[in-house]
């Protein structure tokens, strides 16, 4: 696994963890000990007199867990809690006698363990190693301090041809998705790896800044968009750059795309319509999945005025004639649609999908196609 390219490299430091954790509660077993209080056992025994505080700021741990531990090795009688002579409020840390006897083993179980991970790694590579994690546990300690970021995308098109009409327009990604639809084409927005290339929203905005002489439209797809009301000052900034705005939605966040439409910062909403109502569960991959928010949504733009349309990924698994024509129902005579065929590939949620033929497609366009007031086929990726 290449550090540049890994997923979950922090996933695989807690299996890491979690063996460590095992081997130390097992060898220190006869002593009464456990891995938490190990490395807190060893802070006193090398600085002795040092205080709870002094162990906190030194393990980064917070202070109900030093708290806890310094209690339990008190209670072995391996840590001796004596009050400054100047400040009775500061507690001072000593080992006992008792302690000391059993430290020089307590050492050794760690130097094995250390010896048994990293044996076939050679110097240099475990000195780069250490100088990358040492970096990361200091930036992980300055995650405290630091003000929470503000919205971010997991991809972008500068430009884009087809994502809003045939208008020059931008489409941004945003991660994180509420449904778990086995047609998901979209994996890498609903399982958002740790090492995902994270755009910041000032960055977007710079670009958009700079470039709205030619570029009129902005486009924005999920994961889902509701999830996010710190898009609402994303989207009041691109209506003050007078750009269009589109959204997709799977529909089930009514209450920010309802005010999003009646502030006027939507001019298009593309609705993922996934099966008929009694289908939902099984195309969202939510059992008990609550379809009433996706009419609410709905209502909210037809009473809000904002022009919206229907988008299917046609999936030979989900759907048939019956299904699609009770989906026209939802979508209405008066209302627009769009299918895709859906295409397998290696960023689908499930594996085993199937699309339809060109000729399943046009038989079907034929039958469906007069219960809605348009409908489009894009043939092409979800
Ligand atoms: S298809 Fe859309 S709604 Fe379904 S999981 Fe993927 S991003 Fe979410």
């Amino acid at each position: 696994m290449s550090m540049n390219n890994h997923e979950d490299l922090l996933m695989d430091i807690s299996i890491l963890y979690r063996s460590t954790q095992k081997y130390y509660d097992r060898k220190l077993e006869p002593f009464h000990l456990t891995y938490a209080q190990l490395p807190i056992l060893l802070f006193i025994f090398e600085q002795e007199g040092i205080t709870m505080q002094n162990i906190v700021e030194k393990g980064s741990y917070d202070k109900g867990t030093v708290t806890k531990n310094i209690k339990k090795l008190e209670a072995l009688d391996y840590v001796e809690v004596r009050p400054s002579a100047s400040d009775k409020r500061v507690k001072h840390l000593y080992t006992t006698y008792k302690a000391k006897r059993i430290i020089a083993q307590i050492y050794k179980i760690r130097i094995d363990w250390w010896n048994h991970i990293i044996q076939n790694i050679d110097d240099d590579t475990m000195r780069s190693f250490e100088a990358v994690y040492g970096s990361m546990c200091e930036r992980a300690n300055e995650y405290a301090k630091l003000e929470p970021e503000g919205l971010r995308f997991y991809g972008w098109k500068k430009l884009s041809l087809r994502g809003f009409g045939a208008h020059p327009c931008s489409v941004l990604e945003i991660g994180g998705c509420n449904l778990r639809c086995p047609g998901c084409q979209k994996k890498h927005l609903v399982f958002l790896k740790e090492g995902q290339k994270v755009i910041h929203s000032e960055e977007v905005k710079t670009y958009l800044t700079h470039h709205k002489t030619h570029l009129r439209a902005v486009a924005i797809e999920g994961g889902e968009v509701g999830l996010h009301p710190e898009l609402e000052s994303f989207l009041q900034f691109l209506k003050a750059e007078k750009y269009a705005v589109k959204i997709k939605t799977n529909g089930m966040y009514p209450e920010p795309v309802a005010r999003w439409a009646e502030n006027g910062l939507l001019d298009e909403v593309e609705i993922d319509l996934k099966s008929a109502w009694s289908g939902y569960s099984e195309a969202t991959g939510i059992h008990d999945i609550d379809t009433s928010e996706i009419k609410k949504t709905l209502d909210a733009l037809r009473q809000a005025n904002v022009s919206h349309r229907f988008a299917t990924t046609l999936i030979r698994e989900f759907h048939n004639e019956d299904v699609l024509k009770e989906m026209a129902s939802i979508v209405g005579h008066d209302g627009h649609w769009v299918w895709r065929n859906y295409e397998p590939g290696a960023n689908a949620i499930e594996e085993g999908l199937h699309g339809f033929s060109k000729a399943e497609i046009d038989a079907l366009e034929q039958t469906v196609g007069p219960l809605v007031k348009t409908l489009a086929i894009e043939r092409g990726a979800q």
